[in-house]
């Protein structure tokens, strides 16, 4: 792997602390894990315990007061490093900022301490069975009712969907198209329910549910921000929730490469380690240098966002070709290792069925591509 320039001594401190803690209490349990399809909640717990979860948190209200992406990176890399589905990206960098960032003091109050002690699983609802790249097309509606909002509507795919103690859901609150608001809604409100864990062909350790709401009557407080602001609050917060992601699936690029390499080094056929053929030789030295390419960006895009630089189009950037190639590298490496790559007690089989997702959520990669040709003037002027 390059030298990554972007972390100093302290983040590779935190590194092993979290390498050491994921090794003792998580995946040892990753078994448990995929049967239950979901990860338990002590592992929350446990994470809140050792002070990894919204670390940008003020101390107020639990947290350490450390907006510093890096370590974010840090953990997302070294929970990337084996299977086990334990979603804190997702609850730290994707879901959690909303309210850090947007939120009241009052809401702060109420939601923060719990999220950061792991009580408290967060998960983000826009997607809907009809709707998902085309968030302005939803369906979902709150209701202003004088003192009250009303949610009615339905959400899809959501991830951390069974766990989360509270979900921040997107929905209609007007008549344009970008009149979406975003809502809180803790678990146990009347008329929340959840409908099926989903069944998906990879990431089987992580939950994935459907989401329903049924007349649910929610106070006048539950909105982030304006009634009417949330897109502009999910534009916000996607380029970083993509970088996320792009460092995610090239931690896993990696994870494949390095177990690939040890495979084909002790693999014979014909009398030699499968290693020295000069297919597999080519094979992985193109793969090295794409993934260390992948890294280089990642790194540039989060200085980029460290300086409050990050734009919209270069986070999606590093999500199209950080998603296309963990593909390719998981796809190189499951041939690699012949039929054995094909069973699912092999790691390499786990990733590739993972891996597929990655160019579809937060974004498929036709949006990631719409997004940057728009930037270079290339809309649709019809
Ligand atoms: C495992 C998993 C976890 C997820 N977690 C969450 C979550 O926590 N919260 C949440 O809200 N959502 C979540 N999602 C939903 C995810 O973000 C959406 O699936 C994704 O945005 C794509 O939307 P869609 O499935 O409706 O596909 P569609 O929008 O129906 O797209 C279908 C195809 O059409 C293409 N397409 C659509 N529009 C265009 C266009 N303008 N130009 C070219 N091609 C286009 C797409 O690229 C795709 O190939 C999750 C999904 C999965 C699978």
């Amino acid at each position: 792997m390059i030298r990554r320039r972007i972390f100093e001594p302290e983040h590779e401190m935190f590194r092993n602390t979290v390498r050491k803690w994921a090794e003792a209490e998580v995946y040892p349990r990753s078994e448990e894990f995929r049967r239950d399809g979901m990860v338990g909640r002590d592992v929350w717990a446990s994470a809140g315990k050792q002070g990894f979860l919204a670390m940008y948190a003020d101390p107020v209200y639990g947290g350490l007061g450390l907006d510093d992406f890096r370590f974010d990176m840090v953990l997302t890399e070294e929970l990337a490093a084996r299977e086990n589905g334990l979603y804190i990206p997702l609850h730290n960098r994707i879901v959690g900022p909303y309210i850090h960032r947007f939120g009241t003091d009052a809401q702060k109050r109420r939601y923060l301490p719990g999220v950061v002690s792991g009580d408290t699983i967060l998960a983000i609802a826009m997607t809907e069975p009809d709707i998902g790249s085309d968030l302005a097309s939803m369906r979902t509606r709150a209701e202003d009712r004088g003192d009250h909002w009303l949610l009615n509507g339905s959400k899809t795919y959501i991830s951390n969907g069974i766990l989360a103690g509270l979900v921040i859901v997107a929905a209609r609150t007007g008549t344009g198209s970008h009149d979406i608001g975003l809502f809180l809604v803790p678990d146990g409100t009347a008329g929340f329910t959840r409908g099926r864990r989903l069944e998906k062909i990879g990431l089987k350790s992580q939950d994935t549910a459907e989401l329903h709401f049924d007349n649910v009557k929610l106070p006048k407080d539950a909105v982030l921000g304006e009634p009417a602001g949330g897109f502009g609050m999910m534009m916000q917060n996607l380029a970083e929730e993509r970088l996320v992601g792009s460092n995610q699936f090239i931690a896993h690029a990696q994870r494949a490469f390095d177990i690939t390499l040890d495979y084909i080094r002790e693999r014979k056929a014909f009398g030699q380690a499968i290693g020295t053929f000069q297919n597999s030789r080519f094979q992985m030295a193109a793969l090295k240098t794409r993934i260390d390419a992948g890294w280089a960006f990642v790194d540039h895009c989060a200085q980029e966002h460290l300086e409050g630089a990050l734009t919209a189009d270069m986070a999606a950037q590093a999500k199209l070709l950080c998603s296309e190639i963990e593909g390719e590298v998981v796809d190189a490496c499951l041939q690699l290792h012949g039929g054995a790559g094909f069973m699912e007690e092999y790691e390499i089989g786990r990733m590739y069925c993972a891996a597929r997702v990655s160019r579809i959520y937060a974004g498929t990669s036709e949006i990631m591509k719409e997004i940057i040709g728009r930037k270079l003037g290339l809309g649709d002027r019809r």
